[in-house]
């Protein structure tokens, strides 16, 4: 019997998101994923794993809504950003008939669960400068339930201009929500929109602890919108979306002193950032370094060179973006610690 057969034409057809994990590699300078480069400790403290775990557990929606500085209904949490990404299709778009916007290059995800889902596509590419092209956007928003927005921007490293957002709000009320990605928000706090919330009903905020919190491995991800958004939500997520481990640590990572050492870990990245522009500034096989407000960096290196080749070749796994761009030689590295981007310079330099 032929499974195949069975399965989905859009699944059959679809290319599964490529994440760092899934490329694969193999060495000991892993910055390709944009993780923070060392585990905070944590004990777990509930045992009563014999027990459903609250579908959105208190302490982590209350202290989040605190940290955030929105009311608790303001807030849904999922497993992960991503979760967050597919169920508001799953929330707002009809399959076949609705679509969703997104401006390249920018996170992936967006497509794959568009795909997933059978629900179309409207790709805007960015301008050259990656900031939003808001006349062509304007043009195809025709079936627009939903537009996608990261800021910073990855895999880029910029801000989107806040201006250009505000007009984006304009141009999609009363027809289509607008979903800034905020994954990386931790690392430039200031440029958070969250407070727009009170004059936008159609402004959605998504949120991570995989990134400045350092907990990637835990899966856990907000929406902030107001609250019929958020409702809506709530109707599609699974019934217990957190295990209750994950809820467990996630509580703890929110408390007062959880959140003091993600902005020491936030000062530490942003402090190895400005070093690592400036070894990299130095090298002749460095074109260009884009301004990022993230814990990764955007550089652009002399495209005869096979810098990503040369060191994966050696354990030093960074990621390609020279297909998402459109540049050759353009490279994704994110900031780790002293001694990992220390490696990545001492193996640039070997490059002649
Ligand atoms: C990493 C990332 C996510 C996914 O976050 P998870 O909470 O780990 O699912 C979402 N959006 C962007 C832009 C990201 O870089």
């Amino acid at each position: 019997m032929d499974i195949n057969k069975l399965v989905r034409k859009n699944i059959e057809q679809l290319t599964p998101y490529q994440s760092a994990r899934r490329i694969g590699g193999s060495g000991d300078v892993w910055l390709n994923a944009n993780e923070y480069p060392t585990a905070p400790q944590f004990n777990l403290t509930i045992e009563s794993l014999n027990r459903y775990p609250e579908p959105q557990p208190e302490d982590v929606i209350n202290r989040y809504a605190d940290y955030a500085g929105v009311k608790p209904d303001q807030l849904i949490v999922s497993r992960g950003a991503d979760e967050a990404i597919e169920l508001l299709m799953r929330a707002f778009c009809e399959p076949n008939q609705d679509s969703i916007l997104y401006c390249p290059p920018t996170y992936g995800m967006y497509q794959v669960s568009a795909e997933t889902l059978g629900i179309e596509t409207k790709i805007v590419p960015t301008r050259s400068d990656w900031q939003l092209d808001l006349n062509a956007i304007r043009k195809n928003l025709d079936t627009v339930k939903l537009i996608y927005v990261c800021s910073p921007n990855n895999p880029t490293g910029n801000l989107i201009d806040q201006a250009d957002i505000k007009k984006l709000l304009e141009l999609a009320k009363n027809r289509a929500l607008v979903v800034i990605d905020e994954a990386y928000i931790e690392f430039c706090p200031e440029s958070s929109i969250v407070s727009w919330l009170a004059d936008y009903p159609h402004l959605v905020i998504l949120r991570t602890l995989s990134k400045a919190f350092a907990l990637a491995g835990l899966r856990c991800g907000f929406t902030i919108a107001n609250k019929p958004v958020i409702d809506a939500l709530q109707k599609v997520i699974a019934p217990y979306p957190l295990a209750v481990p994950v809820a467990d640590i996630a509580a703890q990572a929110l408390t007062p002193k959880g959140i003091a050492s993600m902005q020491s870990q936030v000062a530490k990245i942003n402090q190895q950032k400005e070093k690592l522009i400036a070894d990299l500034a130095k090298l002749p096989i460095v074109e260009k370094i884009y301004p990022s407000s993230a814990n990764y960096l955007s550089v652009k290196f002399q495209a005869d060179k096979a810098v990503f080749n040369q060191l994966w070749s050696i354990g030093i796994i960074l990621r390609d973006q020279s297909r998402s761009t459109g540049e050759e030689g353009m490279i994704r590295i994110t900031i780790g610690t002293e001694a990992e981007c220390d490696a990545v310079i001492a193996a640039l330099k070997e490059i002649k």
